[in-house]
């Protein structure tokens, strides 16, 4: 049985694997992954901290060079790159390229990293005084990733982490970690220098360590809100700059001017792609006034159409999900729904009797906050309705809801999304867009339990993070000016 290295110092490194990764399509167990011993642990922050000493001095121009040839090296592997994923994730091929393409926008917003870090300078601010600022590494971050997206949310933060000077040690998902070995050695094929970028296998035990390690610097995590809590409250108190993105329960509000098909096309997109396992997946299809019935009712001709199945077939539309446990948790959402006075307008449950980890897609009608169908955030595919009777109940909704990571609005008044975008209590709102990651060039980030730090991920905010300030105040006296003056510097 295969066991799935770490890669430290430039090179994989074989341990003892412990903990099983499953090919969720056949539920079968397809390798084995490492848990560190904690003086291993040690060794590789020394290690880190060994190599920062040499990479924060490196030059723009050479960190440039190796990021160019890394975003080359990714696009001319992708198909293996995605292969990878998909055996351990088990969403589609497909899918498996598009967070591919992703994870590439920010290694391209990275390369501009000469622009990302100039500082400023303004000349006179006092008599023969200038100031200028810059920004420097912080030295050894640590990255903990999620397993739902195994190769663009490490790429969401290694590419601007690398860009600013910094040492990276990435903790990968224990559920779909091999991906992360061939990041490295991508990286080092670009040039890298060894020890610059590890990949430390592990589970949370691994992760608490690294949380309290005093040759750590800065935490970049993304994963569930109860583990973003903890990750970021642990960091902190134990010194280091921390980010910690936690997980979510997106609605989308769909008002009575809508083109319902358009709506219904984007709930089945958002709502069940890659299983529904997306922090921004469409978890809540709120309808406001009369249009829930017709809605359904195009949502539910579309779901009998999908093809659920193993993510290397072409004609899946979506795959199994990660294990078994969670395919359980996910199935009694379902189960327990109508109890809970919810009504099951489409059951996919039946799936479980398949091997591989499969639920087909759930619609429910009638999520309300109070039952466990909304309350919770499921992560699987199961689309929830909830009727409202105006606009300003779907505003109250998604503002009491404790999670706040992205939302939707579906309308053809432009009046009325606008005010939407103002409204709501969340961190990124799409018009007509169903799942609104932003692009490379700005940042990524919910409010309340969807975040944990007040730092966005990637874009301008990453550069940011992973950075800390100087300003520097010159003077250069004539030789015969008199250099005694006890007063406060004052600029007037
Ligand atoms: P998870 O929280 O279980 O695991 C994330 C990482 O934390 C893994 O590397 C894991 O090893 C580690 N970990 C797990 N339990 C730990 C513990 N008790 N102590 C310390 N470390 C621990 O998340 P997951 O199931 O891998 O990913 C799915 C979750 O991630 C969902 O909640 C989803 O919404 C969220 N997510 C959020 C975003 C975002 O940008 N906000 C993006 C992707 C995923």
């Amino acid at each position: 049985m295969t066991t799935i290295p770490h890669f430290v110092h430039g090179q994989r490194l074989s341990a003892e694997g412990t903990l099983p990764v499953f090919n969720p399509a056949t539920g079968e167990v397809s390798a084995h992954v490492p848990v560190p011993a904690s003086a291993f642990v040690d060794e590789v922050v020394d290690g880190a901290r060994r190599a920062w000493q040499t990479w924060r001095l490196s030059t723009l121009s050479q960190r440039t060079n190796i990021l160019f040839t890394f975003r080359q090296l990714l696009v001319a592997h992708a198909d293996e790159l995605a292969a990878l994923i998909t055996a351990e994730h088990g969403k589609t091929l497909a899918d498996a390229h598009g967070e591919i393409a992703r994870g590439l926008e920010n290694v391209e917003y990275a390369c501009g990293l000469t622009e990302h870090l100039k500082g400023g300078f303004s000349s006179q601010v006092a008599d023969g005084v200038d100031v200028h600022s810059m920004r420097e590494s912080l030295g050894v971050v640590v990255e903990i990733t999620p397993f739902n997206f195994p190769i663009m949310v490490p790429l969401w933060m290694t590419a601007n982490a690398l860009a600013t000077g910094n040492v990276v040690i990435l903790k990968p998902s224990e559920r779909d970690p091999s991906v992360s070995v061939r990041l490295g050695e991508l990286l080092t094929e670009a040039g890298l220098p060894a020890g610059v970028f590890t990949v430390l296998q592990g589970n949370a035990a691994t992760v608490t360590q690294l949380l309290e390690h005093p040759g750590i610097d800065a935490i970049s995590f993304v994963g569930s809100t109860p583990v973003a809590r903890y990750v970021y409250e642990t960091g902190t108190t134990h010194g280091k700059r921390v980010q910690a993105l936690g997980g979510a329960k997106n609605h989308m509000v769909v008002l009575g001017d809508a083109d319902l098909d358009v709506a219904a096309d984007a709930a089945i997109n958002a709502g069940f792609g890659s299983a529904g396992e997306r922090c921004m997946a469409i978890s809540v299809v709120v309808c406001v006034g009369d249009v829930a019935d017709a809605l359904i009712d195009k949502i539910a001709t579309r779901i009998d159409a999908l093809n659920v199945g193993p993510g290397d077939d072409p004609t899946s539309d979506f795959g199994p999900v990660i294990s078994a446990e969670h395919r359980d948790r996910i199935v009694s959402y379902v189960t327990n729904a109508p109890g809970e006075g919810i009504s099951v307008v489409r059951d996919g449950t039946d799936l479980v009797a398949r091997d591989g980890f499969f639920v087909g897609p759930c619609l429910l009608d009638g999520v309300r906050p109070g039952t466990a169908a909304y309350d919770n955030e499921i992560f699987g595919p199961v689309l929830g309705v909830a009727r409202v009777d105006s606009y300003d109940e779907a505003v109250a909704l998604i503002n009491a809801n404790p999670f706040g990571n992205g939302t939707a609005i579906f309308t053809r008044d432009g009046n009325a999304a606008r005010r939407f975008s103002r409204d709501v209590t969340v961190g990124m709102i799409g018009i007509n867009v169903p799942i609104p990651v932003p692009v490379a060039s700005y940042s990524f980030g919910g409010w309340k339990n969807s975040l944990f730090g007040h730092a966005h991920i990637y874009g301008p905010e990453g550069f940011a993070f992973y950075t800390r300030a100087k300003v520097i105040t010159t003077r250069w006296p004539q030789p015969s000016e008199s250099q005694i003056d006890l007063g406060f510097p004052r600029t007037r």
